[in-house]
């Protein structure tokens, strides 16, 4: 008989032990099915000394595994990637391995699914909601769960449209064969300092090892095309490379990329797939078929089978850090991949971030540098406006002279982008008769109104209310004014200045979906675009030749929240932005409204000394023990009383311990002191780069016990100080 130790999917529970007959021959890393009281849980079966149980139960009563499924054993590599997000996040290996491991359905042997159509047969009687869905669904097919969330209706709904006829039900194979990319379809003709990049990473993915590497090109230069190379020679070598974008919305003109070289699409892993999507990305991917992985940072725990290659791209984003669940950043935890994997990595970045140039000052990381953009086109002009010398007129946000431009644009027939880093119409609604706000109801948060969708949101939990007629304090009617600007309002602006543009409006709103994202980016490249008016969404990846002109509207907006990383973030996101101007073979021109253009980072970029910039913000790190010299980990203590938030968190305070290295600050109600009806309190542990910050906090929580319905959760190596 043998035992076998197993981890289940269950984030509450340390690994348990079971009985492993003949019948079902287990190694480290099979994936099983294993009983626990009543119900069946999927695990996976791992090594004893690593994750030890809490207490050993004897041979006679151990209970037998389930069964063991016909997929390879997850890795040894990945089992210790597990154990090492596990243990630097402070986060329960289970829901670790939950990002590893796909639904149960996934794992059997079924080779079909069914899914779900419109047949084209209108149902014998039709209701608002039947319409409803059938106009939503369109030609969407998926299943009845996926359809009914597509549509807004009950799962009954599409059940009854079935059952009319108007849907079908359709078998979809889930093992179809991912075809091969060919290493070799298209030739490219790389430039002398691209070929110099590109042979380093092939060279690195032959010879194996952990190599990581900081690809730093400026904006347009090619990055791309450079670690396609490295990908193509783990083609050669029949390995798989996995490729991690910050958005979705950026994977599917990635995907486009990738087929003109490779002459087949790659596998995406992203949270919009359908679950037959999903289920037969998981299979290749486990069984190594899937030899090019493009995904967002969830990608990164799939059990590839034979990984030679990971690419972090915009790997300066801080959309890799994950800020729910188990909060990790992806592209740390992509170097601890790679290291225990023994492959290489690349970090693309035109921005590198402070804490990735650090490593490559040192020498851990390989700089490899591309100085100038593809094709002789040169880097855009930047130039400021300053708002206090050159203002919009009242209630406008666009500066003459960016109008001026935009004319121009128009007028030669070349495309513009305004970046607002602003969804909606107005961040802030009040009553101009007794001064009333609208704020959200369970966040502090003001309700920003959607003009497009005809409502107030909350951007933080989603709450959402129509826009009231009158104002709900002094009833006042008509009293309702929308301050200040979101990208809908600059849409407005620029319609009204000319009425004959077309017009098209960049964010999360409305490039949700990739099919949405692959929509806007064809219409740009067949110009039914003229103004593209945007958030952050819009800053990165993109490649538009005839985008020449580039208005920054607000450049001191992200300088106001004043944590760490501010004056840097600023500096990325309109060098970023600025990026976009001028790729082809027309000249850009970049214009930056600001306040203040004095400001260190406004000169930074319009000199285009990025050097002085880092190094002033670098020591200005060093000199605070900031990241990356020192560390800090966040503690979030939230409670849906707000005496409880503050009774826990004075509570784990005056618990903290006194060690030399380290200093914990607080508690303090949080800058977003009510977070979805949950009041927040935070402290924060600053702490010498030496010390082992998670196990100090692991001793000290150790000895503490909270209410039940208090939350405590601990950020290591915060980006969001909120
Ligand atoms: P980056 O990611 O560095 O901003 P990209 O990889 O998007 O730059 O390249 C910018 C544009 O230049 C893309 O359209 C790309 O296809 C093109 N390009 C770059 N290098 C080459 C090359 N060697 N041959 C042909 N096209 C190239
Ligand atoms: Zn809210």
């Amino acid at each position: 008989m043998a035992r076998a130790h197993v981890l289940l999917l269950n984030p509450a529970l340390g690994p348990l032990d079971y009985r492993a007959d003949r019948d079902h021959p287990v190694e480290n890393g099979s994936i099983v099915l294993a009983p626990l009281g009543p119900r069946q849980l999927v695990g996976v079966v791992w090594e004893e000394d690593s994750l030890p149980s809490a207490d050993q139960v004897g041979d006679n009563r151990l209970r037998p595994l389930l069964g063991v499924y016909d997929v390879p054993p997850l890795g040894a590599p990945l089992r210790r990637l597990i154990e090492w997000t596990s243990d630097y996040y402070l986060a329960p290996p289970g829901a670790v391995l939950r990002m590893a491991l796909p639904s149960s359905s996934a794992l059997d042997g079924s080779r079909t699914i069914t899914e779900y159509r419109a047949s084209g047969v209108a149902p014998g009687r039709m209701t608002p909601q039947r319409q409803q869905a059938l106009d939503r669904i369109g030609r969407r097919q998926g299943l009845i769960r996926e359809l009914a969330t597509v549509a807004d209706v009950s799962e009954g709904v599409v059940r009854g449209l079935v059952k009319a006829g108007a849907i079908e039900a359709v078998t979809v194979a889930i093992d179809t064969p991912w075809p091969l990319p060919d290493p070799d379809h298209v030739q490219p003709d790389l430039s002398d300092e691209q070929t110099l990049a590109a042979g380093t990473l092939s060279e690195a993915v032959r010879e194996g090892g952990f190599r990581p590497f900081l690809l730093d090109g400026v904006t347009g230069s090619g990055k791309t095309e450079v670690y396609f190379e490295a990908i193509a020679a783990a083609l050669r070598m029949g390995r798989q490379s996995l490729v991690l974008l910050p958005e979705i919305a950026l994977t599917e003109p990635f995907l486009k990329r990738f087929e003109d070289r490779f002459g087949h699409l790659p596998v995406a892993w992203h949270s919009e797939l359908r679950q037959s999507q999903r289920r037969r990305a998981w299979r290749g991917i486990v069984h190594g078929e899937a030899r090019v992985v493009v995904g967002a940072r969830s990608a990164l725990f799939l059990p590839y089978r034979n990984l030679g290659l990971i690419v972090v791209d915009e790997a300066h984003e801080t959309a890799f850090k994950q800020e729910d669940g188990v909060l990790y950043h992806a592209r740390d935890v992509a170097v601890m991949r790679a290291k225990l994997e023994g492959i290489p990595v690349v970090l693309a970045s035109a921005t590198p971030a402070i804490e990735t140039r650090h490593q490559a000052a040192i020498g851990r990381y390989t700089e490899l540098k591309l100085t100038s953009r593809h094709g002789g086109a040169a880097m855009p002009a930047i130039d400021a406006i300053d708002l206090l010398v050159d203002p919009p007129p009242r209630g406008r946000w666009i500066a003459p002279t960016l109008v001026r431009a935009i004319e121009d644009r128009l007028a030669r027939k070349e495309q513009s982008l305004l970046f607002l880093n602003r969804r909606g119409y107005a961040p802030l609604t009040l009553c101009r008769t007794c001064g009333h706000r609208f704020q959200c109801p369970n966040c502090t948060a003001w309700m920003v109104e959607h003009r497009l969708l005809g409502r107030l949101q909350c951007h933080h939990c989603g709450h959402m209310t129509p826009p009231p007629a009158a104002c709900p304090e002094c009833k006042d009617e008509d009293s309702l004014v929308a301050c200040g600007p979101g990208v809908e309002r600059i849409a407005d602006e620029v319609a009204l200045l000319f009425p004959e543009a077309r017009i098209a409006i960049a964010t999360s709103d409305t490039l949700s979906t990739p099919a949405r994202a692959a929509e806007f980016v064809e219409r740009m490249e067949a110009h039914d675009i003229d103004v593209v008016v945007g958030t952050q969404l819009v800053t990165k990846g993109y490649h538009f030749p005839d985008l020449t002109l580039v208005g920054v509207l607000d450049a001191d907006l992200g300088l106001s929240g004043g944590d760490l990383r501010a004056a840097e973030r600023s500096f990325q996101q309109i060098a970023q932005v600025a990026g976009r101007a001028g790729r082809g073979a027309k000249p850009g021109q970049v214009y930056v409204q600001s306040h203040a253009p004095g400001a260190p980072v406004i000169q930074a970029l319009l000199s285009g000394d990025a050097q002085s910039f880092y190094d002033a913000e670098t020591e200005a790190r060093r000199v605070a023990d900031a990241p990356p010299f020192g560390r800090y980990a966040a503690i979030i203590i939230s409670a849906e009383k707000s005496e409880d938030a503050a009774a826990t968190a004075r509570m784990v305070a005056r618990a903290a311990p006194r060690i030399e290295g380290m200093q914990v600050y607080g508690p303090a109600p949080a800058p977003l002191a009510m977070l979805r009806g949950r009041h927040r309190q935070r402290l924060l542990v600053h702490a010498r780069r030496t010390l082992d910050v998670q196990h100090v906090i692991r001793d000290w929580f150790g000895a503490l016990e909270w209410p039940r319905g208090v939350r405590v959760a601990v950020d290591v190596d915060p980006y969001s100080f909120l």
